[in-house]
């Protein structure tokens, strides 16, 4: 789950990391009284979970609270990367002198989390890695031991932090090592935390991943979910359970089992097609779940074809059937659909199904060219 970055540096703020004063504003009309309240000098800020606001024109300095009107009017009138600006930040302007980039992640080829920074933080970070990948100084974490005091400030001296900063750049550290691990988070990041020209370090971007997995023990974050943020497929498909990820392609995959579904995606690419999705309806899944999954492939409108794939083990193939058959009462698709139904109660799943005019298939390969075909035809 993406938390927003107001949501991300109210966290990091608990933790003892300085932000600046701000608030978040739906309106034009709001942001202007906000922007009194701090002054007038402010940076208004659009509120969208993907990165890269500053360059797409997301993120406007203000000289005064009328001009904070102005461009919040415009900002609350865009799209970033096709999601649109429904809330802006209001944040006291800050004066900066220096741009770092400041993270911790999950490394998993490590096996541990890594701390990350680089002298050269800001909007061009994508591109420091790309190219001067060495500008970026990590250390690893060991999630028993903590962040030492020394990593953090080995982390300072390979930045060339000036050592006055060193101290309070230790506590920055410390603070977002204990949001991320007790968030569940995996990603916390800070990009840019700056050094004020009045000679301290301050958070002016904050971007947390928290573990959707970990939720359950974190009802408070939880409820952070900004679900008109996020599609509705997903949305649905969390209520039911399903794991489900959109992709560009036309063949929409039903399947049992991540591992099952990403077998089924690489053989519909090795026979020419593209997958529509992931999606795992998960083990033991029951008629309403397979309507769910079907409703929420079908309002896809690439989706040319569907892909039943099955294996019966805790679930039951009548189960799916059912759920097939219930789902094509409510929705009444159109398009082809290719069945591979196989194990427990696999025949009679599939007796069940011979009146649907469904195709079936008897091996994946099979059923793979089958949806292929289907897609083109
Ligand atoms: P992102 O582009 O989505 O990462 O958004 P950021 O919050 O990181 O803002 C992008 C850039 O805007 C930062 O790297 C800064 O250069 C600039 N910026 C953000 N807040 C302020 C501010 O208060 N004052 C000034 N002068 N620049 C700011
Ligand atoms: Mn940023």
């Amino acid at each position: 789950m993406k938390l927003h970055e107001y949501q991300s540096k109210q966290i990091f703020s608990k933790y003892g990391i300085p932000i600046p004063k701000g608030r978040v504003a739906a309106t034009a009309t709001e942001a202007r009284r906000i922007a009194k309240e701090l002054g007038g000098r402010v940076v208004v800020k659009s509120q969208v979970l993907v990165g890269g606001r500053g360059k797409a024109g997301g993120i406007r300095l203000a000289k005064s609270a009328k001009e904070a009107e102005e461009v919040a009017t415009q900002i609350l009138g865009m799209e970033i990367k096709g999601l649109p600006v429904r809330k802006v930040l209001i944040d006291q302007a800050a004066n900066i002198e220096q741009e770092i980039y400041l993270g911790i992640t999950n490394d998993r080829a490590a096996r541990r989390p890594v701390l990350m920074a680089s002298a050269a933080g800001g909007v061009e970070i994508e591109e420091v890695a790309r190219t001067n990948p060495e500008k970026i100084i990590k250390v690893h974490i060991d999630p028993l031991l903590g962040l030492r005091d020394y990593q953090a400030r080995d982390i300072a001296i390979g930045i060339d932090l000036p050592k006055e900063y060193w101290k309070q750049f230790g506590d920055i550290c410390r603070g977002l090592w204990r949001a991320y691990m007790e968030c569940d988070a995996t990603l916390a990041e800070i990009n840019p935390l700056v050094i004020l020209k009045e000679k301290s370090l301050m958070a002016l971007d904050g971007k947390m991943l928290l573990d959707d997995n970990a939720l359950f023990r974190h009802p408070d974050l939880a409820e952070m979910r900004d679900v008109d943020e996020e599609a509705a497929a997903e949305t649905e498909a969390r209520k039911y359970g399903l794991s489900f990820i959109k992709l560009d392609g036309n063949i929409g995959c039903m399947v049992n089992g991540a591992g099952l579904a990403m077998t089924t995606m690489d053989i519909v690419k090795l026979f020419g097609g593209e997958p529509a999705n992931f999606l795992d309806i998960g083990g033991g899944a029951g008629a309403d779940k397979v309507a769910a999954a079907m409703r929420i492939i079908l309002s896809d409108k690439n989706v040319k074809a569907i892909l039943f794939n099955v294996f019966g083990g805790i679930t039951r193939c009548d189960e799916v059937a059912k759920g097939i058959l219930a789902a094509l009462k409510e929705v009444k698709p159109t398009i082809p659909m290719v069945v591979r139904l196989v194990g427990t109660n696999a025949e009679e799943g599939r007796k069940l199904l011979a009146d649907a005019h469904m195709i079936t298939a008897e091996t994946l390969a099979d059923a793979a060219k089958k949806s292929v075909a289907a897609a083109k035809a």
